[in-house]
């Protein structure tokens, strides 16, 4: 079968040393470092072994350099990265506060990651990839939702599959367009891959239960739920549930773990392995990457994750 193939934000993140509200003084800063939840996913379907490429666009600048060098390294595909000659690669400034929540500075919706379209080397890999997957949030960037658009047909034209990461906080409120644009993707999706309350979101519904009923009636085939430091749980069409502790981690940086377990999740299923095997993959992908600063810094190949899971206990 084709690669996987993820469409969407490709970013640095830079990242401040210490913990407080915001960027109004000098901060000690540490990055650039590769990022985008996109970028996160396919950088670990790659270093899985699985085959990968990303549609996207970087600056012709350092930055951009950045991501692309380490998909290249990642074994991701990168002909249908984009080098835009007239805008900068985006980015982003992030800092902990001292609850855990952060405070952004973002560059996207006027960097190279916004601007990129259909072209004839994105047709010919859509042509041949044999999966895709979308994060919920690509839908409000207008460039990456046309792309996305036709390559959702495409690829379940032909007999491939569909991955959807909702990635859409449940207060965000979407315009009425996306809104559609969402629902559709959901309903698309044969693996759905929902953090905490975005499965309700998905659903449009209230409970865990109906959620999980609502989306299998619309046609989703699997969905994956991730929990955080709780772990994760995996709920099949035939009733199957299987719930994942997550590993006991010190954690530093939480940024991209779910993306890391999705791209893990993901590879690990479309290389044969059952629900249960793909889920302690994925659960360690998640919990090694949040033990070190910098979304995609803990990303880990097989062995790197079967030497983790040989090694770390999981939590009762
Ligand atoms: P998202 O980033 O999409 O919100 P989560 O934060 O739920 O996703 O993380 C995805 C998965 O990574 C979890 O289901 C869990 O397996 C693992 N994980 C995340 N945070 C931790 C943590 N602090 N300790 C151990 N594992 C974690």
């Amino acid at each position: 079968l084709g690669p996987t193939v993820c469409v969407g934000e490709i970013l640095v993140e830079i990242v401040a040393t210490t913990v407080g509200d915001g960027f109004l003084e000098a901060q000690p800063l540490v990055g650039p470092f590769a990022s985008g939840a996109p970028a996160i996913f396919i950088s670990q379907c790659g270093r899985l072994g699985g085959k990968a490429a990303m549609v996207g666009a970087v600056g012709d600048d350092d930055f951009g350099r950045v991501n692309t060098d380490r998909l290249k390294r990642d074994g991701v595909d990168i002909s249908t990265i984009a080098i835009d000659p007239d805008y900068p690669t985006g980015s982003a400034f992030v800092r902990y506060r001292k609850d855990g929540s952060r405070d952004f500075v973002y560059n996207i919706a006027t960097s190279a990651a916004a601007r990129f379209g259909w072209s004839q080397t994105v047709g010919d890999l859509i042509d041949r990839s044999g999966h895709l997957h979308v994060m919920g949030s690509a839908l409000s960037v207008p460039s990456a939702r046309e792309v996305i658009d036709k390559a959702v047909d495409i690829v379940k034209a032909r007999g491939g599959t569909l991955s959807v990461d909702p990635n859409i906080r449940k207060e965000l409120k979407l315009d009425k367009d996306t809104e559609r644009r969402f629902s559709k993707l959901v309903a698309a999706a044969d693996l759905l891959l929902p953090s905490g309350e975005e499965l309700e979101r998905a659903a449009g519904v209230e409970s865990e239960a109906e959620a999980i009923r609502r989306l299998f009636e619309i046609g989703v085939k699997e969905i994956v739920l991730k929990r955080g430091a709780e772990g994760a749980t995996y709920f099949g069409r035939d009733g199957d549930r299987i719930d994942a502790p997550a590993f006991v981690v010190q954690e530093v940086d939480p940024t991209g773990a779910g993306d890391c377990f999705g791209g893990a999740y993901l590879t690990c299923r479309r290389l044969g392995m059952s629900p249960q095997q793909a889920l302690t993959y994925a659960s360690a992908a998640g919990a090694r990457n949040v033990m070190v600063l910098g979304p995609m810094e803990g990303a880990g190949t097989r062995q790197e994750l079967d030497a983790f899971i040989a090694s770390t206990e999981r939590r009762p």
